[in-house]
């Protein structure tokens, strides 16, 4: 696997690499079966994967939540090395931020009085600044996200259209461990009692599918569910919602295609996960 370093190495490589099918996976480390999940699928689809790993400060809204952040650098290689991947772009702060490339930036007005825009004021600018310039330095055919960072996915895809990027987002299913739990960083920095009540989560989305599927109205799956969170003494609501599938916004018709979206903190750290329930 290449490791590379510098934005500009990165950028003389790729211009060299013509005529084959790049795919790209960004990433911020502390790898897991759904990170890796992404970049097989990519091997699978393309000629050629990047992989990078980015701990990208400008994202984080609670300095708590960065400082926490885990990170296992030797570890993550070896494990993108035994999947077969092509390249590691592995940059500084410096060499993303203050480099020639310049970010974009997109009106996320609409985005940010909702769900994880609501919440974590200034997330979507800092993840819209980091992904533009990564994308301008890998200069991928496609690249991968994730559906448990749903309304991410939404963005970067509006980000693509919105700036005529030539990348096509390929947005690949959540992989759970067997509990159910979604695979996530964040599951490494939970304690051995939070583990074993974190995978309640999947089991109120599977709950709200369920009465979703029985006829039962929105508001009422959302009481019902909103009433068990705030019952478990573990952990704390920052939101349940059940939204229109491609905007996020309020369920006006059962016609609409639908997703369920969870926000919580278990013992101090905070989850999300997601279902669609039609
Ligand atoms: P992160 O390192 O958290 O920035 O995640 C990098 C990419 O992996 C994002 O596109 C995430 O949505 C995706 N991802 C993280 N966890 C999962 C998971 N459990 N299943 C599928 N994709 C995931």
């Amino acid at each position: 696997m290449l490791i590379f370093k510098k934005t500009n190495e990165t950028i003389e490589f790729r211009r060299q690499q013509m005529n084959i099918s790049i795919g790209f996976v960004p990433t911020m480390g502390a790898l897991h079966e759904g990170h890796l999940n992404l970049v097989k699928i990519s091997l699978k689809e393309n000629d050629f994967t990047y992989v990078s790993i980015f701990v990208n400060p400008l994202q984080f809204n609670d300095k708590k939540d960065l400082e926490k952040y885990p990170k296992n650098t030797d570890r993550d290689i070896k494990l993108l090395e035994s999947i077969g991947t092509n390249a590691l772009f592995l940059p500084s702060f410096e060499e993303v931020y203050n480099s020639s490339v310049q970010y974009d930036e997109i009106n996320l007005d609409d985005w940010n009085s909702i769900l994880e825009g609501q919440k974590r004021q200034g997330h979507f600018e800092g993840v819209i600044k980091a992904v533009s310039i990564l994308f301008k330095i890998i200069m991928p055919h496609r690249a991968y996200f994730g559906l448990k960072d749903y309304q991410q996915v939404k963005i970067i895809e509006q980000l693509v259209i919105d700036k005529g990027y030539p990348i096509e987002i390929v947005s690949c299913s959540t992989v759970r461990e067997q509990d159910g739990l979604a695979m996530s960083s964040r599951n490494a920095v939970l304690s051995p009692d939070a583990k074993k009540s974190a995978p309640k989560i999947y089991q109120w989305l599977l709950k709200a599918k369920k009465m979703y599927h029985s006829g039962r109205s929105v508001e009422e799956i959302k009481a019902t569910i909103i009433r068990e969170i705030n019952d478990e003494k573990h952990f704390q609501l920052d939101y349940f919602e059940i939204r229109d599938a491609h905007d996020l916004s309020e369920i006006k018709s059962r016609e609409q295609k639908t997703v369920a979206l969870i926000a919580v903190f278990l013992d101090g750290i905070r989850l999300i996960d997601n279902i669609e329930l039609t």
